[in-house]
């Protein structure tokens, strides 16, 4: 893995927490995206290499809404940096870690992104994501 790329934190309204991380980071939040294939809002703040990523959903039944319910907002993943997704997930399932989809799929930032079962990671939610050159 090659860096942290992000961190996923799990919000319940990106209104009232894009202008909170604005003035936390002293930093403008650069792009909002609605992600078809998580069905989920995020915003982005750049913080030199990496990058923070604010998630939310507008139905309860929303992946993001259903973690806050069980855990309350806060760090929801983290993502790291791979420059072959297809070689590190197989890698990964080799070490016998459990892969949430097949093969991977097209996230947030074009890029394409795997997520690992946080059962197997000390119960944090592992994304690995690349950059989507073609
Ligand atoms: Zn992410």
């Amino acid at each position: 893995m090659e860096q942290i790329d992000h961190i996923g934190i799990a919000v319940k309204n990106l209104d009232v927490s894009i202008p909170l991380f604005e003035k936390l980071l002293n930093s403008p939040c650069y792009k909002t995206e609605f992600v078809e294939s998580e069905q989920v809002y995020t915003a982005f703040f750049q913080i030199g290499q990496s990058k923070i990523e604010l998630l939310q959903n507008d139905t309860a039944d929303g992946v993001i809404a259903k973690f806050i319910e069980k855990k309350g907002e806060g760090i929801h993943h983290i993502a790291f940096e791979v420059n072959d997704i297809v070689e590190e997930m197989k890698r990964l399932a080799g070490e016998g870690f459990v892969l949430l989809n097949d093969t991977p799929k097209l996230g947030a930032d074009n890029k394409w992104v795997c997520f690992l079962h946080p059962k197997e990671t000390n119960g944090v939610l592992i994304e690995l994501c690349q950059s989507n050159k073609g």
